[in-house]
């Protein structure tokens, strides 16, 4: 019996490290993993010859906006972004569409405008807010793949944070179920006016202090009930050590930071250039390097979007003020080349890389399926040249609103190809429909 695909590479980025393999593909799933030159009848044999063989990579932290604030990012724009970044698996965040996926039926109407639209695959993370305690174990049971909470104000209004009491009252009841809560750690009694409308004062406004007490709370509401505890956006390096102690203590903790804390350095925020702002900030260079360090040691999990788009005149365009401007950086299709460039020239392997933004976040959202070049997992596939350069040029971002803080920057590593469930994407043929599935956990 023929496979329906092959994918051969030089330089496959197996479970086990990168060597010469071929990928035979099943229906959706990876049925066999051959050597290079292994004879394999199928009808498709692509040969990458040089060219890496990735695993499709798993973002657990994008912002769709959809229903709701459509005008300021969809399904179908984000996951095409998606697609042409490499990333194969998206989970929604719960909050910025309306209604937040709060309750079972606000997961319904998210799958519901959700259905049809995406160009990959799609799960859903929970939202926990003050009054909805009753509704966390129906919306794990329906498949969210965990949690989120704020510890201070989350920008909107129908999404609001959760006091300490409320911290630990959910993540008790989640520790019952075994479900993952995640958590925007910055402490709102750490965080002061800005005192201008520029990049340094809005950095100054929200201090790594501020990640640090919210951190504090995270781990010992985590320590106190048993549950599982994720900070996400990491950016204030020096709670690395703070998280590693919490996990050598054996306290069920992981963490992630984005591409954008590890590309970019406050001292190079041009004034008035608030497509840079967000929440918490992008810091000076010396905490990029120890964010670097925490992640290469394995501290940090994984590195994630936070893809948060808006529409211009919410970033404020043209006026320039970091205190007006909402904070979230698009970066779903740019993520992979920006880590890479900095991570090649830090001596690191697309191993790593692998780790940090396919396996680690399917392991962290609960996709056994999904981020892994294995036998019986999914056929998601990326054909990535990581020797190419190219200067981005926001025209051809596929999210909504093309604005980004890439714009003009040489990055390194260029997705050519991403098979999804075996099936080729944004092959510049027009596919006849998305194919996309959403996901439950699991
Ligand atoms: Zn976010």
């Amino acid at each position: 019996m023929g496979y329906d695909l092959v994918v051969r590479s030089r330089r496959a980025v197996l479970p086990d490290g990168t060597r010469a393999a071929a990928v035979a593909v099943g229906g959706a799933r990876i049925a066999a993993i051959a050597d290079y030159g292994a004879r394999l009848d199928t009808g498709r044999d692509v040969d990458l010859g040089d060219l890496v063989l990735l695993p499709g990579l798993v973002d657990p932290h994008v912002h769709v906006n959809e229903p709701g604030r459509t005008e300021w990012e969809g399904f179908a724009t984000a996951t095409r972004a998606a697609a042409a970044g490499g990333v194969t698996t998206i989970c929604d965040m719960p909050l910025n569409s309306l209604p937040p996926t709060v309750s079972v039926p606000a997961l319904a109407e998210k799958r519901a405008a959700a259905a049809g639209k995406c160009w990959v695959d799609v799960a859903f993370w929970g939202g926990a807010v003050p009054g909805n305690e009753a509704s966390l174990r129906p919306l794990h049971e329906a498949g969210v793949v965990g949690f989120k909470c704020f510890l201070l104000d989350s920008g909107v209004p129908e999404f609001p944070p959760l006091d300490v009491a409320g911290l630990r009252s959910a993540l008790g009841t989640l520790a019952a179920v075994d479900a993952l809560l995640i958590a925007h750690a910055e402490d709102a009694a750490e965080i002061k006016p800005s005192s201008g409308r520029d990049f340094g004062s809005f950095v100054a406004s929200r201090p790594p202090v501020a990640e640090r007490r919210a951190i504090e709370k995270v781990i010992s509401a985590a320590a106190a009930t048993g549950a599982r505890a994720h900070i996400v956006h990491l950016s204030a390096a020096e709670c690395v050590a703070m998280i590693a102690g919490a996990k050598a203590a054996g306290i069920r903790l992981t963490a992630e930071t984005c591409p954008h804390y590890l590309y970019f350095a406050a001292e190079q925020v041009p004034d008035g250039a608030t497509e840079f702002k967000s929440c918490p900030p992008i810091r000076d260079s010396v905490n990029r390097e120890a964010l670097w360090r925490g992640l290469e040691a394995g501290v940090i999990d994984c590195v994630v979007s936070d893809h948060s788009p808006c529409p211009p005149e919410l970033k404020s365009f043209g006026s320039g003020d970091f205190g007006a401007a909402w904070g979230g950086i698009a970066s779903l299709q740019l993520g992979l080349s920006a880590v890479w460039t900095v991570a090649r020239r830090r001596g690191r392997t697309l191993d790593d890389v692998a780790r940090w933004m396919a396996s680690a976040p399917a392991a962290l959202a609960g996709l056994p399926a999904k981020g892994r070049l294995a036998v019986g997992g999914d056929a998601d596939l990326v054909a990535f040249d990581p020797d190419e350069t190219y200067v981005v040029d926001p025209a051809r971002l596929h999210h909504r609103h093309p604005v980004t803080p890439y714009a003009g920057r040489t990055l390194t590593g260029r997705v050519r190809q991403t098979w999804l469930r075996g099936i080729p994407l944004l092959e510049g043929k027009g596919e006849a429909s998305p194919v996309g599935r959403l996901l439950t956990r699991g």
